[in-house]
């Protein structure tokens, strides 16, 4: 039997009702439910208040056998998610002597004294299991009562998003009907969206699998959802259809990123990297440097300020005059100068304009992207104007395919 699951959404927080942060832990949320066949009925938000958040609780619980909470679950007075579980549940809390202990040993390790009021940390109530929280001290809550379940996490979202993937999605996957439910994201990159969309338009009307497309920095993402028990014959289907479609401008799948890609072929063949960035504001940089391993291949990177900066390195000052400051000339030189500098096998330059300003009669938002190997300095320009934050970080990716472009023309990749 297909049992239809449906679930809701409660955000907690006087913060977000005031508009002083924005919700992204329900939006999280809303995209992984798809990947688990939950249908999401509502999202709701909820003020720091025990009578609203009863309500909240008991109105979600109507029509939805799932309810996801986020939020509320700190030590203060005004962290009031548990009280209202425990209203809902009519359970009273009580001190978990296990949970007690991890506390006060975690208060412990940052030597610390436990303030009294955190023992709310500690509490369960018996319909309860407590979420194991690597990150913080707030526990979340497994609640099962009459067939339906409260699945309480953390607000910070770096605590909630592990809680989901390590504890939450795991209990869910096993209450679950056991139907099959697979998904497969491709990564394009280099076509707008609605062109996308177009190219995959025969997709939309097919249920199984089903077709999101959602833009991100490093290109339009198209996820297939498929369920029973051919779901992976479907993917495959679709796999096979979109290289037909795509061919080459998929570069990647599911959790593939585009650095973690690039790091994985240097550090196969041992060449190194050294980055320089203007106008992308050390984006590259941090991609890079965060990527696991990334010592084994990134040299490192400089990001300037100013011409004096790229001067002080190396970049002649007559060329910038000659050229302007951003131009295929100096972002080669860059790019050169940072691959001797840093000692690496390949440099990968930007030199940007921003926004607002022109230089030189260059329209705002033209980018320069410079790679330099063995073999020479290779050059592009971008404008993506239309797209541009002030911290480049779309050039960042332009640049990022162009230097992926180069290592598949290299045979590196
Ligand atoms: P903690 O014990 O760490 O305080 P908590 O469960 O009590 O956890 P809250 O106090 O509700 O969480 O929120 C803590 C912080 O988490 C907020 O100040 C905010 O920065 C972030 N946060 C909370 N809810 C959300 C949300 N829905 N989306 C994004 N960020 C959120």
């Amino acid at each position: 039997m297909d049992i239809h699951h449906r679930a809701e959404i409660i955000s907690v927080g006087n913060e977000l009702l005031r508009g002083e942060i924005t919700d992204t832990n329900a939006g999280f949320l809303a995209s992984q439910l798809p990947l688990l066949g939950i249908e999401l009925n509502r999202m709701t938000t909820a003020g720091d208040d025990i009578r609203q958040l009863r309500e909240t609780l008991e109105r979600a619980q109507e029509k939805a056998d799932i309810v996801l909470v986020t939020g509320g679950l700190g030590p203060t007075a005004d962290d009031l998610t548990r009280e209202a579980i425990a209203a809902v549940t009519g359970e009273e809390p009580t001190v978990d002597a296990a949970l007690e202990n991890n506390l006060r040993q975690l208060f412990g390790r940052m030597r610390q004294e436990m303030p009294p009021h955190n023992i709310k940390q500690a509490w369960l109530i018996p319909s309860a299991e407590a979420l194991d929280n690597p990150l913080g001290t707030a526990p979340g809550w497994w609640v099962r009562k009459n067939g339906k379940t409260i699945a309480a996490m953390p607000g910070p979202p770096r605590e909630m998003t592990i809680m989901w993937r390590n504890e939450v999605a795991p209990r869910l996957r096993k209450i679950l009907s056991k139907q099959v439910i697979l998904s497969r994201t491709f990564k394009t990159y280099g076509i707008p969206e609605a062109e996308v969309a177009e190219m995959v338009q025969s997709f939309f009307e097919s249920e199984n699998p089903s077709l999101g497309i959602y833009a991100h920095l490093d290109g339009i993402h198209l996820r297939f959802v498929a369920r029973g028990n051919d779901a992976g014959q479907l993917l495959r289907n679709a796999g096979e259809q979109l290289d037909e479609i795509f061919g080459s401008r998929i570069w990647g799948r599911d959790d593939d990123s585009l650095e973690g890609l690039i790091g994985g072929w240097l550090g196969k063949t041992g060449l190194t990297l050294a980055t320089i960035e203007d106008g992308t504001t050390g984006t590259i940089a941090n991609l890079l440097s965060t990527t696991p391993g990334s010592a084994r291949y990134y040299r490192g990177g400089l990001v300037t300020g100013s011409d004096a900066t790229k001067i002080a390195f190396g970049v002649p000052p007559e060329v910038i005059a000659t050229y302007g400051p951003v131009s295929p000339e100096v972002a080669g030189i860059m790019a050169a100068m940072i691959r001797e500098r840093f000692s690496a096998d390949i440099g990968l330059s930007t030199s940007g304009i921003s926004q607002k300003s022109t230089v030189k009669g260059e329209p705002p938002g033209l980018t320069y992207v410079g790679v330099s190997d063995a073999s020479g300095e290779k050059t592009w320009g971008h404008n993506f104007a239309r797209f541009r934050d002030p911290s480049g970080q779309r050039e960042a990716y332009g640049a990022l395919f162009r230097l992926r472009e180069r290592l598949i023309e290299l045979k590196i990749a």
